[in-house]
């Protein structure tokens, strides 16, 4: 972090004002040799940002934040100049020439953290915000930015260090004879760590879908209409229908909003026995697909079969998904029967009846899948955006405290409990970043743009 790093914080194309953002600690003297001098920190100047032989390159406003009262932390410079790629290149040519190198993606952020402006959490929670798909996917980044999610994580950390440390004192003095398992204090202390971290899970969970969405797939057989419905849910002409069977070879994707939770939805080949070549790709594709789905929709052709539920038409559905996996048996085509739309709740699935052609009924598909992907909190109610990596140390930290909880009650091995709530410990430091390999830190900050 010894050099200092330049990079044009706007979107690429043309807009009214265009941002070139600069830190480290040479930020001063591009300052002064761009506009002549060097502003009241944290002031709007309005200056001429000039080349090197004087020339004016644009006018606009000039902004210096001293370190570490800035976003990086670092004396930070932000030239405010016209939006034009060609006047903001010159800009960043000129910032270069005067002693910077071009930032890589991420980098800002990167020293933001480094320099412990914002945890790992707080980082992603602002890539989360600019990505944000729905108001309430911001409402949430905004809480995580702001802390709420880093709070969460940061308290139960602490419970585990205290406990931690309760329990290895007593390993260290064993003239003490503490008696692990009959210490009350232990065992209720583990058990209230244990709820916390399913309980963060769970909201985590919610976080999770409202920033990465729900997976959703469509299938069943030829014409049974799963392109029509596609194009009903999102409104568009997505996938070609047409009544020759076979027709959507590949998987195409689209997304819909569902009142703020984003479903990826994946439409595919038939499922069907085919000497096709091409469509047997397709069909190995759809099974992928559904491999990876959090909701199979099923659709049935109602005038050509009456099935008692989805497994007696697709006996391999159920190896084909995963345990959690919701499945909605789709009715379609029931104007040809001249019924009305119904819902059906059974145990492990629902049926929904409907016309995707005429698009009757698609509302109550579309209430009926936000029921049952559904963020259950609304946004008002303290969600914070989350990703699969927390889940994924959540999950690590979960583990351990089961498998600590097991040493002390079957083993009474306080040395083997003090191991698990160690590794429990870091897994959770992992989500703020307090424990991170480099590894992690490059792939998350990998995933930015330049400039942020
Ligand atoms: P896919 O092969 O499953 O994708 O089926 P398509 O969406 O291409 O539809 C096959 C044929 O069924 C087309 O001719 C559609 O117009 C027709 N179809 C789809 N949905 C309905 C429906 O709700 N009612 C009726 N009457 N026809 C439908």
């Amino acid at each position: 972090m010894n050099d200092t790093i330049a990079a044009i914080a706007t979107p690429p194309g043309r807009g009214g004002v265009g941002i070139v953002r600069v830190s480290g600690p040479n930020t001063k003297n591009i300052c002064l040799g761009i506009t002549g001098n060097l502003p009241t920190p944290r002031f709007a100047n309005y200056t001429v940002f000039k080349n090197s032989n004087h020339t004016q390159i644009d006018q606009g406003l000039c902004i210096f934040f001293v370190g570490p009262k800035s976003f990086t932390g670092e004396d930070v410079l932000e030239l405010h100049a016209h939006g034009g790629p060609v006047i903001l290149d010159m800009l960043l040519r000129r910032v270069l020439e005067l002693g910077a190198r071009i930032a890589r993606a991420g980098e800002f952020s990167e020293r933001a953290f480094l320099n412990n402006k914002m945890d790992l959490l707080q980082v992603e929670a602002v890539a989360e915000l600019i990505n944000a798909s729905s108001e309430q996917a911001a409402m949430a980044a905004t809480r995580s930015l702001q802390g709420d999610f880093s709070k969460l994580i940061n308290s139960l950390v602490e419970s585990l260090i205290r406990l931690r440390l309760y329990v290895e004192a007593a390993i260290d003095f064993p003239e003490e004879e503490i008696n692990f398992l009959a210490d009350a204090h232990i065992t209720d202390s583990l058990h209230a760590l244990h709820s916390q971290v399913i309980n963060i899970y769970a909201q985590a969970q919610q976080g999770v879908l409202l920033s990465e969405g729900v997976n959703a797939v469509i299938v069943g057989r030829p014409n049974a209409g799963k392109s029509t419905l596609l194009n009903a849910l999102t409104g568009e002409d997505t996938a070609i229908v047409t009544p020759i069977a076979g027709t959507t070879r590949d998987t195409i994707r689209a997304q819909i909003n569902l009142d703020g939770v984003l479903v990826n939805i994946v439409d595919t080949a038939g499922l069907r026995e085919t000497d096709d070549i091409v469509e047997q790709h397709g069909i190995a594709r759809a099974v992928q697909a559904m491999a990876l789905a959090d909701l199979v929709l099923l659709v049935v052709d109602a005038t050509n079969e009456k099935v008692t539920n989805p497994w007696v038409l697709y006996p391999d559905l159920k190896h084909q998904i995963k345990n959690h996996t919701k499945v909605v048996l789709i009715y379609n085509k029931i104007d040809q029967l001249g019924v009305d739309p119904y819902i059906e709740c059974h145990e492990n699935y629902i049926t929904v009846a409907i016309s995707a052609h005429l698009k009757v009924g698609i509302d109550v598909l579309r209430d009926q899948i936000k029921k049952i992907v559904g963020v259950t909190q609304s946004a008002d109610n303290g969600l914070f955006l989350a990703r699969r990596r927390h889940l994924d140390a959540l999950n690590r930290a979960r583990n351990s405290l089961e498998i600590g909880k097991q040493q002390l009650e079957y083993n009474a091995a306080g040395e083997l409990l003090a191991e698990e709530l160690k590794q429990a410990q870091q897994a959770l430091s992992e989500i703020t970043g307090q424990f991170t390999s480099d590894d992690l830190l490059g792939r998350i900050f990998s995933e930015f743009c330049i400039g942020k």
